[in-house]
């Protein structure tokens, strides 16, 4: 049942020219690790390893701290004015744009997202270089004046090696999320990406030196999390995490930065809601909530994953669900007609896989339900749609983080805010309504760090990024990223008198 394919398997696209060994980027060179190891990367459409990268350990996150604090301290990068680092920012953008071509590929063929939707992601890594490029130098700062006494401003200045780890979802464009308002502010900066995903990443050092980023500002460590990315979480002389990732890893890294009271920026997991009202545009809302949840292969932060439908549509609404879910293309990852491809890893494929057969026994099931005909190896799963899903069902509860969507009715709108919210996420949340006031009114009610009205996950990179309960701690986007990668000291200056009592008057000297 569900997920229509593209046909018969074709042989797995393999991109001209692919590397078969990727190794670390130190200081301006590409390094092996210092034990020699190597970690397999597969693709997941064979589930071959097609790739080897350097793993690194702690002795690999020390040499890359090194150069990025030599950097930092030493090298020209954080004393440039913003309008030059700007200059070479766009640059970034303008190769990225040029390659996203490419970029896609390696992405598509690495994580299995597919290619349109990987160079959706492409475009908007240039993006995001762009948008900071811009912003620092658009930056202001606040001065205050006490008249006659005091002049006060704000002096921002970097902080210094930014330790950045990222998921495997969109990978090259969430490092370029960071990557971006780091770099701009003048910070040099560790990256440690996924291990599933390391293929684009390796391509950033190539960008940045082409770019005119000086060397030992971007320095990059594969790896794995308990080893890598623990390594950089407690490094003493990184003063910056930011981690996108699942909430349990998130709260591991908050335990471990703890005893170096480090700055933390936390882009968890979600489940969250779209609220479809009885009278919402109910041709929008099916569309919308088909994409919301089955785009990047449901492998996606603010996938709408639980739908919560009002009872008077709620059967329409299921039957037109269903049978949309049944059209959704799935097919080779590199194949333009393909809209879901194949999940990251056999690991995460079992995952969403087993929460199918929890699904069962909890909802009814209306799409989907396992491997897609044609399809019997790789990493693939029907768009699946389970109905009737009560609140207490894992399937309502977890994220799952794959092509599968949980479906429930309501009747008043306090019963759809009690859904909405109750699950200990709260990153996005969309609602489906003509009335305006209800749509304000239930918009502002909601647990949810980010609310769209009557549209999908449309981002406008000035807003701002986060979730509140388990779906993060903080806030990135617009200046707010640039306050998080940023120190801002206040520096007080006396006019006048010199203000102050003097001690020890009455006493002689
Ligand atoms: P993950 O938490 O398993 O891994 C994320 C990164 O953390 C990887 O680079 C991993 O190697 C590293 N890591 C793992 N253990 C570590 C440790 N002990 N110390 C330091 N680093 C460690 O997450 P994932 O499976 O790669 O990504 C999927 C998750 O990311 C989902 O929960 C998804 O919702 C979330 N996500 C959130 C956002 C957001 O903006 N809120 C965006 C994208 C993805």
């Amino acid at each position: 049942m569900g997920g229509t394919s593209t046909g018969t398997v074709a042989p797995r696209h393999l991109p001209a020219d692919l590397p078969d060994r990727i190794r670390h980027y130190v200081g301006g060179e590409h390094v092996d690790s210092v034990d020699g190891t190597t970690f397999e990367v597969l693709d997941p459409v064979s589930n071959e390893t097609y790739l080897h990268a350097a793993a690194g350990k702690a002795a690999d996150v020390d040499r890359a701290v090194a150069a990025a604090r030599r950097a930092f301290e030493d090298g020209p990068w954080p004393r440039l004015l913003p309008r030059e680092r700007s200059r070479v920012l766009h640059r970034v953008a303008d190769i990225v744009e040029e390659r996203d071509a490419r970029l896609a590929e390696l992405e598509s063929f690495d994580s299995g997202l597919p290619i349109t939707q990987a160079l959706g992601q492409a475009r908007r890594a240039a993006e995001n270089f762009r948008f900071f490029a811009d912003l620092v130098v658009a930056q202001t700062d606040d001065a205050f004046k006490v008249p006659g006494r005091q002049l006060n401003y704000v002096n921002r200045k970097p902080i210094g090696v930014a330790g950045l780890i990222t998921p495997w979802n969109t990978p090259f464009m969430l490092e370029s999320w960071k990557l971006g308002p780091a770099l701009a502010t003048g910070n040099t900066v560790v990256l440690k990406p996924a291990e599933f995903t390391p293929l684009s990443a390796s391509l950033w050092a190539g960008i940045f030196e082409e770019a005119g980023v000086p060397a030992g500002v971007f320095n990059l460590v594969h790896g794995l999390g308990e080893e890598a990315g623990d390594a950089l979480v407690r490094h003493p002389d990184v003063p910056l995490i930011s981690f996108t990732g699942e909430s349990r890893t998130g709260q591991l890294i908050f335990a471990n930065a703890a005893p170096h009271l480090k700055g933390l920026s936390m882009e968890l997991g979600g489940k969250s809601p779209a609220v479809v009202f009885a009278d919402a545009d109910l041709d929008a809302a099916v569309d919308a909530t088909i994409f919301g949840v089955f785009s990047l292969n449901g492998e996606r932060c603010t996938a709408g994953s639980r739908i919560l439908v009002q009872r008077e549509v709620y059967d329409e609404f299921v039957e037109r669900y269903a049978a949309h879910a049944h059209r959704v293309v799935v097919g080779l990852p590199h194949d333009p007609a393909t809209e879901v491809g194949a999940l990251v890893h056999p690991e995460h494929h079992a995952k969403v896989m087993g929460y199918i057969e929890i699904g069962r026994s909890e909802g009814r099931l209306v799409a989907g339900g396992g491997r897609p005909e044609g399809f019997p190896t790789g990493n693939y799963v029907a768009p699946t749609v389970f109905v009737d899903v009560p609140p207490d069902a894992r399937i309502f509860q977890e994220e799952i983080f794959g092509p599968v969507v949980a479906i429930t009715p309501f009747d008043t709108d306090e019963e759809a805010l009690a859904l909405a919210n109750g699950v200990r996420y709260g990153l996005a949340a969309y609602v489906w309504t003509n009335d305006l006031r209800r749509a304000h009114t239930f918009a502002q009610s909601l647990d949810a760090g980010m609310v769209w009205l009557n549209s999908n996950n449309v981002r406008d990179l000035r807003t701002p990024f986060g979730g509140v309960k388990a779906s993060g701690l903080g806030h990135e986007g617009g200046y707010r990223s640039i306050d998080f990668y940023t120190h801002q000291q206040a520096v007080h200056v006396t006019l006048g008198e010199v203000h102050q009592p003097t001690f020890g008057k009455g006493r002689r000297p």
